[in-house]
């Protein structure tokens, strides 16, 4: 008798609904799965066999196949245990298929028959929302992720037998098993987190420049001696950064749930993510990689900071695996199974000291040779540097500023601007592909940053005076755009200029 299970991959970021089809018949006896499996998906046979025997349902001595529909798509992970047991008791007749007709299954046995977590359940169950698919079953630990999706009504079960009982309905609240009927909702605001803009006394430059930043979503380079606070600073610009949307979310709960990450979370992602790779993470581990590729740090951090400190220490490799992504906000993985596409659009954050000893130009303490200094700021490639809108220094902090310690703005203060700008920017560009005003490509500057007739004089005798390229003009234009809506105002006027300009001066004095 054949039965047919609804189930589900992810490939890359994208996610497909798997029919499988199970095949019981007379013959010689036999196990075999069909259709693209990868070495889990193959391991499955033993673990069902054993996990079906183990809760009283002996296997037959019959011909099962499993065929994995679509047979083109290669299957990898451990989520079809389930629906390959469910389609095998179907099958046998000790199921109804009427009971299991438009319901999702995923997860993984063990060998007790007990159902294990598995990897990318949200993207799989949004997906088969989208095709009508109301219901799903679920290890207990993912049930919630069925929950997230709107219209689900998601099942969790802690074992075989469970899942059973639910299927046939005949689960009572002390058998386990949670049905509930969610939908999406929109995350509740971020959480606080303890670090505060009100801990940095002084350097109002710095601030202001992070200010910018987050409200653009612009890329930030710090540059400063030891001990001036870059660190300080970068580890506090999430408490400033507007949280994130239902839509990115989502998107990010995505590449969280692919990567088994969400569990322990426990909820949907609702703040931007932070991400501080050691300066010797590898590129696969930046980039993402493996035979099958899984999504790495700069897709962790898709919709939050990328924050980078010592930049000069990662090698030179690592930080040109950075090059594309920042330009196309997405990384493309070639693998002989074929191409996996995984988001990657960060805000990237560096910090970094002037000289290998940290006080050039100061040339009473610095001790670096000419020649050091330059072939240290050289490590930081022109390509990376040219992507960093806002370059600043970190100046030695001044007595006066520690003195008057605990008269800070609080970051909450901060981001109340940051979230009158990000309104502008959302009117701006609703039913456009851009979020922030960093995401603007030439064309989309050229629409939405106009100067006025005495703006572009003034930008005409900068740009003859600073020697700007093409890219750093737009990178000003841009800048200025966030800095004219931090200020509200629907015009960029020349002192919103200025001050996008102040942000460059910085890279030009040490690498020009
Ligand atoms: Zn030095």
């Amino acid at each position: 008798m054949l039965s047919t299970i609804t189930s589900g991959a992810v490939y890359g970021v994208q996610s497909h609904l798997v029919e499988v089809e199970v095949d019981v018949s007379q013959g010689l006896p036999c196990f075999q799965i069909v259709g693209l499996p990868g070495s889990e998906v193959r391991e499955a046979r033993e673990r069902v066999k054993v996990a079906l025997r183990n809760v009283g349902v002996k296997l037959p001595p019959l011909c099962i196949n499993v065929n994995l529909s679509p047979a083109d798509l290669p299957k990898n992970g451990t989520m079809f245990d389930l629906p390959v047991a469910v389609g095998i008791m179907t099958a046998l007749g000790k199921l109804s298929p009427e009971t299991v007709e438009g319901t999702l299954f995923l997860g993984e046995l063990g060998l007790s028959g007990e159902l294990k977590p598995v990897k990318g359940v949200l993207p799989i169950a949004r997906e088969a929302a989208a095709r009508g698919i109301r219901k799903c079953l679920l290890p207990v630990e993912n049930a919630w992720e069925g929950e997230l999706v709107r219209g689900m009504e998601s099942i969790g079960a802690a074992n075989v037998q469970e899942a059973v009982a639910q299927l046939r309905g005949e689960a009572s609240e002390k058998a386990g098993g949670t049905a509930r009927r969610s939908g999406e909702e929109a995350p509740p605001p971020a959480a606080d987190n303890d670090l505060d803009f009100s801990d940095i006394n002084g350097q109002q430059t710095l601030k202001r420049a992070a200010e910018v930043a987050a409200a653009g979503f612009h890329n930030l380079l710090i540059i400063g001696a030891p001990g001036s606070g870059k660190t300080m600073l970068a580890r506090r610009i999430p408490s400033i950064l507007p949280p994130l949307s239902l839509e990115e979310s989502l998107e990010v709960s995505t590449i969280y749930s692919i990567c088994g990450l969400l569990q322990s979370a426990g909820s949907l992602k609702t703040t931007r993510p932070f991400l501080h790779p050691h300066h010797t993470i590898t590129g696969r581990a930046l980039a993402g990689g493996g035979r099958i590729p899984t999504p790495g740090v700069i897709s962790l951090a898709h919709r939050g900071v990328l924050f980078l400190d010592e930049l000069p220490e990662f090698k030179r490799e690592t930080l040109d695996i950075l090059r594309q992504p920042l330009e196309d906000r997405q990384v493309q993985i070639a693998r002989s199974t074929g191409s996996y596409t995984y988001p990657a659009d960060f805000m990237l954050v560096g910090a970094m000291n002037p000289c290998p000893c940290g006080f050039y130009p100061d040339r009473e303490k610095c001790r670096c040779t000419p020649y050091e200094v330059k072939r240290y700021l050289s490590r930081v490639s022109g390509p990376i540097l040219d992507r960093m809108d806002i370059c600043v220094e970190a100046l030695p902090m001044r007595f006066s500023d520690i003195a008057a310690g605990g008269k800070e703005e609080s970051s909450e203060k901060v981001r109340e601007r940051v979230m009158g700008a990000r309104e502008r920017q959302n009117a701006r560009f609703a039913g456009t592909r851009l979020h922030f005003n960093a995401d603007m490509d030439a064309g989309d500057v050229e629409r939405y940053c106009r100067l006025g007739e005495k703006e572009l004089r003034y930008m005409e005798r900068m740009f003859s005076r600073m020697q700007l390229s093409a890219r750093a003009y737009h990178r000003i234009l841009k800048v200025a755009r966030t800095v004219a809506d931090l200020a509200g105002s629907e015009e960029i006027a020349e002192i919103h200029l200025a001050e996008a300009i102040c942000y460059r001066q910085s890279d030009h004095k040490y690498w020009q």
